[in-house]
């Protein structure tokens, strides 16, 4: 770990930086940033939530002349999601530099892009679908790019923009910097390297461990039916300020978000049927807190990087352990700590302890929360808040009513009729899901190759013959679970396909889900 001024950046970047909260790099970016101010072609190996962004985003904004009116830095995202996010990561450690950047992906208005495209952006991030579109319209010209920089190229891959990423890099000038980050490195992303990058430094941050010792990881058996009474104490119990519950199926968020608002919860769910407006809807609320409960499926929730997530909470077991890493990997971000809590049925115990295996990692059983539990902890909360009134001293409009209430009622039954009021009883109303099947350990089965793709990652052959396969955790594992990454981008979909029939494309990215007895357009 090094601070930020070891690296000799422009004072306006290091400010940036230090605005943003950054104290010292993370280990990617103290291999990265040196190499790529030298301005040679670097590839960036590191799991998922280690920094990647800033690695390529620091050296970029640094190097670029701010006088400059063209595009010479070419971003390419696999997903909306990402795009989005990288774009504010440049955003802040351009702002005062005065760098302009601009975010281009499918299912925005082009007339907007094309619009933002006028004010002369010198840093373009987009997913390959668009940029072609673009590209193809003669919006964009990539004459003048100088810098360019694949992020997640084992997703993009993926997601089968392989096409699309070499029509673009034909595009850009020869002589140029290429920068190539990734989870993962398969071999489809080691060709796509010897083919666009020239003399590639290969800078790489591998740890040891599979999943967070940040998070806490407890599991909780119990019979499918008692799933959502458990999932209330368990809310009212340790009260989160943000917590994310995976459902195994669109159906199953769904149900679960009403249930969860019909008691009271502040709750909405997140998954590939809804409008991208409604989704970047649901995802500024859960952002800025006005909503604390986010349903998701897994797809729809990978790689989103949403600070204060205290709580991830599996509601359904995930199918691989794969996505329970990637699941649990949305809390304990940014070296705070998380819990993860995990529902199993008692015929997928098997399986639970398949996925302890493969991760390396104890899950610890924990019972079933009793009521009284749940009433403790959110009178606890209750008494939290009025204490804090009481510190702030935010009340002395209600003191003339309180001492006439005192006058005639005894003092400790009045403010406990006050705190009922307050900790609102809990709606009885009865809520009744449609019951998910079991998820069973997997036999061996035929190569996951039969469907058209790559395993996702070294997960991939989840709970069949793990052969071929190097072992786990020489890719991905480290502290944030070992993630292939940031698989939002597999909702992001296709962008410039997901313009026209979107809602139902967009999460199917292609998801390699092994041997899953589900309809896979159920999953997403
Ligand atoms: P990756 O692309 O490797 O998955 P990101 O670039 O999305 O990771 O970074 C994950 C989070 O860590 C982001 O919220 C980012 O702002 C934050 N972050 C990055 N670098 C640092 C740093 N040096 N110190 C503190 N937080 C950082
Ligand atoms: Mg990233």
């Amino acid at each position: 770990m090094k601070t930020f001024s070891e690296f000799g950046l422009e004072p306006k970047v290091l400010r940036a930086i230090t605005e943003m909260g950054f104290e010292e790099s993370t280990p990617i970016q103290d291999k990265a940033i040196p190499v790529a101010m030298e301005g040679r072609d670097l590839i960036g190996q590191a799991q998922t939530g280690t920094g990647k962004t800033a690695a390529f985003g620091i050296p970029l904004i640094n190097k670029i002349d701010i006088k400059e009116e063209r595009i010479v830095a070419l971003i390419m995202c696999p997903t909306r999601e990402l795009a989005i996010q990288v774009a504010e990561e440049i955003e802040k450690l351009g702002r005062f530099k005065g760098i302009r950047s601009l975010p281009i992906y499918g299912g925005q208005d082009i007339v907007k892009q094309i619009r933002g495209l006028r004010k002369k952006p010198q840093i373009i991030i987009g997913t390959p679908g668009r940029l072609l579109d673009h590209i193809n319209r003669k919006t964009i010209k990539l004459d003048d790019v100088q810098t360019v920089i694949l992020d997640e190229a084992d997703e993009m891959l993926d997601m089968g923009f392989m096409d699309d990423i070499q029509a673009i890099l034909k595009l850009v000038p020869e002589e140029r910097q290429t920068m190539l980050f990734s989870a993962t490195m398969p071999i489809n992303i080691q060709k796509l390297a010897q083919q666009f990058l020239r003399n590639p430094e290969h800078v790489s941050v591998i740890p040891k461990q599979v999943s967070a010792p940040l998070i806490d990881q407890s599991y909780i058996e119990l019979h499918e039916r008692q799933k959502f009474e458990a999932l209330c104490r368990l809310i009212d119990m340790e009260s989160p300020d943000l917590a994310i519950i995976f459902g195994r199926t669109k159906r199953r968020v769904d149900e679960l978000a009403e249930a969860l608002q019909k008691r009271g919860y502040t709750a909405e769910g997140l998954h590939g049927d809804l409008s991208q407006n409604q989704r970047d809807n649901v995802m500024r609320k859960f952002r800025d807190g006005s909503i604390d409960v986010l349903v998701a499926t897994d797809v729809a929730a990978r790689g989103l990087d949403v600070s204060g997530v205290t709580h991830v909470i599996n509601f359904d077991l995930p199918q691989d352990p794969e996505s329970y890493v990637h699941r649990i990997g949305r809390t304990g971000r940014a070296g705070k700590e998380g819990a993860a809590y995990t529902f199993v049925t008692p015929r997928e115990i098997d399986h639970l302890h398949f996925i302890e295996k493969i991760t390396r990692h104890r899950i610890t059983r924990k019972p079933m929360p009793s009521l009284a539990e749940a009433i403790e902890g959110k009178q606890k909360v209750t008494a939290e808040r009025v204490l804090e009134i009481l510190q702030n001293d935010e009340h002395n409009e209600y003191k003339g009513l309180a001492i006439s209430l005192l006058e005639q009622h005894d003092s400790v039954h009045l403010l406990a009729a006050a705190l009922k009021l307050l900790t609102g009883d809990k709606k009885e109303i009865e809520i009744e899901l449609t019951p998910e099947d079991p998820i069973r350990a997997k036999k061996r089965r035929p190569d996951v190759r039969s469907s058209g793709r790559r395993p996702s990652g070294p997960f991939g052959t989840a709970g069949g013959a793990r052969r071929n396969d190097r072992p786990y955790d020489r890719d991905r594992g480290g502290y944030r679970g070992g993630g292939g990454g940031d698989r939002s981008r597999r909702d992001g979909g296709r962008d410039n396909r997901d313009t026209r029939g979107r809602s139902d494309n967009r999460d199917r990215g292609g998801y390699s889900r092994p041997s899953n007895r589900t309809n896979e357009e159920t999953l997403v």
